[in-house]
């Protein structure tokens, strides 16, 4: 190679500097975690992941998973040893090709210790194998990890990727991920991203995934079973695939009559909130016994019971909103979660507005007015729910409420413009509400610190005056708003992880 002769002097005597070994005393070990207040062992300090590349094998009648998952990524201090997220048994770990030594610790932390330190700013491979069964893994007491009839699922959140392979799990930790995963013949491995390659050899059947741009550890997925896969191309060239366990039950053809609409919604969306982020669009429905649904990157899970009472493409509106609010942008702490779920809702509304079932209007007067003061609903702030609220209804409807406050405030023109402008400004990044409320005051030139407190940050229900204020109440003596017929399918998709 020629790409010696291109170092100036300068930067080989630096790299000469580097080369003299730190004294052991200078290399700490990673923190156990990455500083998240809701999670405090979410994630890890130390280093930073480039990308995942899982190799996998995974027997559906024992539940047995095997794997391989090679790691790149970059110190960021000099580490004496750093930490994985990971459940399951680990059988060897190897850093930049060295056997490394290992150990468990707390609930779920894979201690890996190099041969040597690794000093700040460079690269590492690591290699870690690992066999076990997910349905036997519980952190906090709890599994992520869904059994089926024909194979399993992994999709869940905040955390899902411990039970299927070692992570950095925070979505402050993007990667880009290659997911290879054998399957016995006649069934299917489902993940994120484009299908690459579909091989069959010696009655398995192997399948490569690829997601190529930053994926937060929680957003990928995987599932094995018996599907019907349907496939085709956005008019944009955008691979589309769907698969359906073949075992749905009554709830086969709404879960299709939803989910085949990703397209037509995502086209609809990216009227909304810009250029679609990313390689692929789908969805799946493996035969779970689960109603809720999840955004997991490109191709979102949802529960067969989500379709229960019909088809939802509202649902289906929410998750695909999610990829530009929440999988593209996300959150910077778990407490920043009104970031996905506040634009996810309000995405639904504005659905519901342009199929005629509801204004936005019409549903954030009813979400104020339909729920007293006393219901404890309010008590919950949007903009830092804690962690037993993190999913509450409240962060949903009343962080909609919240958007549709501002949208009264700065009118449609600068909304809009907030709404498309925010996930170029932040594509691929993490962000808080507060760099959210930054961005919107910077757009519109007004202040809006105020406006935000009442609807994210305040405990109780926001008064007469400030509600009548944003345009989300109506003055005394008025009759109480009518239910908007979209408001049952919206708020069915309120009954997202079920699990805390
Ligand atoms: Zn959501």
């Amino acid at each position: 190679m020629h790409r010696s002769r291109l170092i100036a002097p300068g930067a080989l005597a630096a790299s000469l500097l580097l080369a003299i070994p730190a004294t052991a005393a200078d290399f700490t070990p990673g923190a156990p975690g990455v500083g998240d207040s809701y999670y405090p062992d979410h994630g890890n300090g130390g280093y930073d992941v480039s990308h995942y590349d899982l190799r996998l094998k995974y027997q559906p009648t024992t539940d047995l998973l095997e794997g391989t998952a090679t790691i790149t990524a970059t110190t960021t201090q000099d580490l004496s040893r750093f930490n994985l997220d990971f459940g399951l048994k680990v059988s060897e770990v190897r850093v930049n090709g060295k056997k490394a030594a290992f150990a468990r610790s707390g609930e779920q932390e894979l201690e890996i210790t190099p041969k040597s330190g690794l000093p700040k700013g460079s690269s590492v491979t690591i290699v870690v194998r690992y066999a076990g069964k997910p349905s036997e893994v519980k952190i906090h007491g709890f599994t992520a990890w869904q059994r089926t009839p024909d194979g399993g699922v992994a999709a869940q959140e905040p955390e899902s990727a411990a039970w299927w392979f070692p992570a950095n799990d925070h979505p402050r930790d993007k990667a880009t991920f290659d997911v290879s995963v054998a399957v016995p013949d006649g069934s299917q491995a489902i993940s994120n991203g484009v299908l690459q390659r579909q091989t069959s050899r010696l009655g398995w059947t192997r399948f490569d995934w690829r997601s190529n741009k930053p994926q937060a550890p929680y957003l990928a997925t995987l599932a094995v079973g018996k599907f019907d896969i349907t496939t085709d191309k956005t008019e944009n060239g955008l691979p589309v695939l769907n698969a359906y366990s073949k075992d749905l039950g009554d709830n086969a053809g709404a879960a299709r009559a939803s989910i085949e609409r990703t397209t037509e919604v995502a086209e609809w969306l990216e009227e909304v909130f810009g250029p679609y982020p990313f390689n692929a669009l789908g969805g799946y429905v493996p035969n779970v016994p689960a109603s809720y649904a999840l955004e997991t990157q490109t191709r979102p899970f949802y529960g067969p019971r989500a379709f229960a009472n019909g088809s939802n493409v509202s649902i289906v509106v929410h998750e695909i909103a999610h990829q530009w609010y929440g999988d593209s942008v996300s959150v910077e702490n778990w407490k920043d979660i009104w970031i996905n779920e506040g634009f996810a809702r309000y995405s639904q509304w504005l659905w519901s507005e342009k199929e005629g079932e509801g204004t936005a209007q019409e549903l954030a007067d009813y979400a104020y007015a339909s729920r007293p003061a006393t219901d404890p609903f309010w008590q919950v702030k949007p903009g830092d729910p804690g962690p037993d609220n993190q999913f509450h209804a409240a962060v949903y409807d009343r962080g909609a409420l919240a958007l549709q406050a501002l949208r009264n405030k700065v009118g449609d023109k600068t909304f809009f413009k907030i709404l498309k402008g925010w996930p170029t400004e932040r594509a691929h990044g993490n962000a808080s509400v507060r760099d959210f409320v930054s961005y919107a005051e910077e757009v519109s030139g007004k202040p809006l610190s105020g406006l935000f407190d009442t609807w994210l940050y305040k405990a109780g229900k926001p008064g007469a005056p400030a509600a009548r204020g944003a345009g989300v109440a109506r003055a005394a003596g008025e009759k109480a708003p009518a239910k908007p017929k979209s408001w049952k399918k919206i708020t069915a998709t309120n009954t997202l992880h079920d699990h805390h």
